[in-house]
Parts: C-alpha cells; structure tokens; sequence
C-alpha cells in the first residue's frame, strides 16, 4: 500500500527521535509505530533531557504501578485513612471528565504535572478511554484497577467535598487536624478540584507555597477540564525544569499528545481506511473542524459565511468563477492540482454547502476540489464508544492535513493542531447576536491549546494579577481573550 521506501522510513524513526520507549509490542496497537508513515516528519526534536525523564518516568511506573507491591501497599494507606508521613511512591489520579478534546489536554497536563513532581499517573478509565488508547508505558497499565476504593466516589467529588484542597484550606482543616506537637497530620489523599467553575481557594493549587505542602500527600486525585500547563511556567518551583525539558515552549502538547495519545487498533483503522480512500491521493489535503456552540444542530447560514470568508481570504481554498461563461483551461485533467477538504462536524451541512460550491462552479485556476465528511453524528455522545472512537479517528485525520483551520474555543480543534504539530487558522467564535465575525479568522502563532480558565492571582504578591505580562512566552490566546497560551 505504499512505496517500497516507506518500511525504511518505519525502521529510522519509528521511535519519534527517540520519544518512544522501545520494546513494546508493535501488534497489538499499530498506531504508535505506524503514525510516522502518515504524519509529516517531526518537526521538532524532543530534547534528550525530555527522553531521559521519560524513560526515569517509565522506570517509576513499572515500579509503583497497579498491582506493584508498593501499590497494594499504598492502597492500605486509603483504606486505613492513616498516614505517617513517609510513602515509597506518590500518586496522580485523573478523573475522566467532559468530552474527548478536553480529556486529553488534561490528561495531557496531569502527565506534566504527575513527570515534574516524581508521581505516577492513574487513569480513570470512565466510560471509553481503554476503548480509545492504547497502554503508553511498558509493562504496566496506567489505568486504575476497578478496585481502587475511590472509584466510585470520583462521580462525586466537587468543590464541597471534605477531601477537596479548597474546602480543607477554606475551612482551615489542615491546620485544625496539627496534632498537640504543632506536626501537622496530612490525610492519605486530596482531591484538587480544576474545572472551569473553581474558586480562589482551589486556584491555590497553582501557588508554589501550597504547592510544597500538597507534595506531601501521597495520592492526589484531579478533575480538570482545562489545560493548565502554560501556568506551570509561571510557577517558580517548575519553570526551571520545563525550560530543561521543553527548550521550545509551543512544543509541549505536540510531543505529550504523540508520546501519550496511540489509538487503539479500532481507531486506528478508522483513520486509515478513510485517509486511503479519500485523502492519500490529494496534491494537498485541508482539513476544517467546525464545533459550534449552538444547542441546535444547524447548518447556520452566518458560520458559513465566517469559513467562505476566511478561506477565501488566506487562499486555503480556490476562488470559484460564477459567471456563466465556463473558462477552458489549457490542462488536462492529470495536471490539475488536487485539494482534498476534510470537513468535521456534528452537522452535515457545511460539507453540503462546500461540495455544492465546487460542483456547481468551476475554480478560477482549474483546481479540483473534493470535499469529504467522515461522520455526521449531530450531538455530542460522551458516553458512546463507536460516537467517540470516531471523533478520535477525525481529530487524528484532521491532524494529517497539509493546513487546517479549527474553530476557537474548541479543544478538539486544539487535539488536531497539536498532534499535527500545525498552526491553525483559527476561525473567532461567531458574534453574540449569530453574526459572522469581522475579521474571519487569524492564524494561530503557537502550536500549542489554550488555558482558557486560568488563575488571575499572582501568589507572590498575592493580588489579582493580568498572569499574561509576567513573561514573554505566556500571553493572552487568540481565540479566548482572558485565556493563556505558551509561545
Ligand atoms: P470541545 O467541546 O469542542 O472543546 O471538544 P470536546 O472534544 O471536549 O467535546 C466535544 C465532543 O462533541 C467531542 O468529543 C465529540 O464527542 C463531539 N464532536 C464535536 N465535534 C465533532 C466532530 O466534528 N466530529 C465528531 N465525530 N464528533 C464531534
């Protein structure tokens, strides 16, 4: 299926430069050593401080990973409520919440945060994730064994339960639990409550101070739907070694999402039998991803006109002739250029309205468009494998395009660029009034998602602070005005 040079490509770099650990077996998830036939060279190299943290992590995992000893051991700390102050591993649980886009910018954040404090992630299967991605450390599950004796409360934790960070801090009970000495007796577990509707006091999770005390406890369980990495920059406690790690900031999410994020074999097909029969032939490939944040399902008349306009603007698509009077072209068929546009919607109607256009009217200079749509799913169905296996399979094809232009606010679009390794054009979320917006679209500066609910509080000073004038590589998103991003 392709040029015999190709397995020669499979043998050098098979590995990402090195980002991948070697010896796992190849059969049972052909995306992690086959995604190199159909991704574009890395563009970047990861650096060798990044690989050798990855294989210490990796080593770390094997160690205390589900159903090590020094697991079971650490589970008897749960159950017992009793802690001494000395654990051999450290945990960080993720809590599987929102949509597919949002869950892997967390899980994404939660494995940096999990690598820069010498914990070991635990994943919460939810509903789809081993439906969804393959194991990505050697030998041990990342997953978190049905056993665990929180799994069924994680549905449950919020912002009011007694284990949460910002209630002990807001109701002072660490302090109230010091035992007569002055020590202070620190619980086995904390739960760090990070979604969009969190308060000042869980926003301490972010400040270096509470920082050294949460590091104390040995299992820390995390539900967030927001990428907070670019806040790790600003904490002094991490800066150093992100430096270290990631000496070109906007390439964060591109190496984590390829070292963590390997569809299973399922998913994998999907995005192969769709790119071979409608994408691999193409002079050069488009992908669009629409998300819009209406409750009906539409087409709406004014997002059309945003994508016309902002494709038509940068020159990502032809210029159609709408007189009557069809042009000749002077070249054949075989030596026109092809454009394949991969449309992803929950609403069939745009790619109808694209594929109309380039049907009814010819290109000004004799391109041939072809417009393709995977799926058509309407609504969002978090809880369906087939609905998400195909929403994996479509942020992994949009991520194959040569250009792409996402919608902004939407963390699927994020996933795209970011496993692509591509700056988008982002398309600005429509006017309150279901207007189109003037200008259209920008072209993204940084490979990287935006933070989109970031603290406003700067811990030193401890005032509410704009966090986007502190350093040059943390500033305001394109696409959300009062959200972070790293260039
Ligand atoms: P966000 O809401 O745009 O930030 O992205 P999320 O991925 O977190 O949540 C949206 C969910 O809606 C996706 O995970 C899919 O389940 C579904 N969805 C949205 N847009 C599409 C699409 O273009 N194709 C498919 N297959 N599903 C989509």
């Amino acid at each position: 299926e392709y040029g015999s040079h190709q397995p020669v490509i499979v043998q050098k770099d098979k590995l990402l430069g090195g980002l991948l650990p070697s010896g796992i077996d190849e059969r049972s998830c052909l995306s992690r050593h086959e995604s190199v036939l159909y991704h574009k060279e890395l563009r970047h190299k990861p650096s060798s401080h990044l690989i050798s943290r990855l294989r210490d992590y990796e080593a770390l995992h094997k160690q205390c990973g589900p159903h090590t000893e020094i697991y079971n051991r650490s589970i008897e700390l749960i159950k017992s409520g009793q802690f001494n102050g000395s654990a051999d591993c450290n945990y960080l649980v993720w809590i599987s919440y929102s949509g597919l886009g949002n869950r892997m910018l967390t899980l994404a954040s939660a494995f940096l945060y999990a690598l820069l404090t010498n914990r070991v992630l635990l994943v919460d299967p939810g509903v789809n994730m081993p439906g969804l991605f393959c194991e990505p450390f050697p030998e041990v599950s990342w997953l978190i064994p049905p056993d665990f004796p929180l799994i069924n409360q994680f549905g449950n934790f919020d912002q009011k339960s007694p284990h949460s960070y910002g209630y002990m801090v807001k109701n002072d009970i660490i302090i109230r639990n010091s035992s007569t000495d002055g020590s202070i007796i620190l619980p086995p577990f904390i739960y760090l409550h990070l979604t969009h509707d969190y308060d000042d006091q869980d926003k301490l999770f972010f400040c270096d101070q509470d920082q050294s005390f949460l590091q104390k406890i040995p299992w820390q369980i995390m539900k967030t739907d927001n990428y907070f990495v670019p806040f790790l920059f600003l904490m002094p406690t991490f800066e150093q070694e992100l430096s270290n790690l990631f000496p070109q900031k906007e390439t964060i999410f591109y190496f984590l999402s390829r070292y963590l994020f390997h569809p299973t074999n399922s998913v994998w097909w999907l995005v192969k039998r769709y790119y071979q029969a409608y994408l691999a032939q193409a002079d050069e490939k488009l992908g669009i991803q629409i998300r819009v944040l209406e409750t009906e399902v539409g087409p709406f008349k004014y997002v059309l006109d945003q994508i016309i306009s902002c494709t038509m603007k940068e020159n990502l698509l032809p210029q159609i002739n709408r007189s009557s009077e069809s042009i000749v072209l002077n070249q054949s068929a075989k030596q026109r250029k092809t454009i394949a546009v991969l449309i992803t919607s929950l609403s069939p109607g745009y790619s109808e309205e694209f594929r109309n256009m380039y049907w009814e009217n010819p290109t000004v200079t004799g391109e041939i468009v072809s417009i393709y749509q995977p799926s058509q799913e309407e609504y969002q169905q978090s809880e369906n494998l087939l609905h998400e296996r195909k929403a994996l399979a479509e942020m992994y094809l949009l991520s194959l395009s040569d250009k792409l232009v996402t919608s902004g606010w939407s963390t699927f679009g994020y996933v795209a660029q970011g496993l692509g390794g591509l700056k988008p054009w982002i398309l600005y979320k429509p006017d309150q009034n279901r207007t189109s917006h003037n200008p259209p679209c920008v072209r993204a500066a940084s490979l990287e998602p935006c933070f989109h609910a970031p603290p406003y509080y700067d811990c030193k000073k401890k005032t509410a602070t704009d966090m986007s004038k502190l350093v040059p590589h943390v500033r305001h998103c394109e696409d959300v005005s009062w959200g972070l991003k790293l260039f």
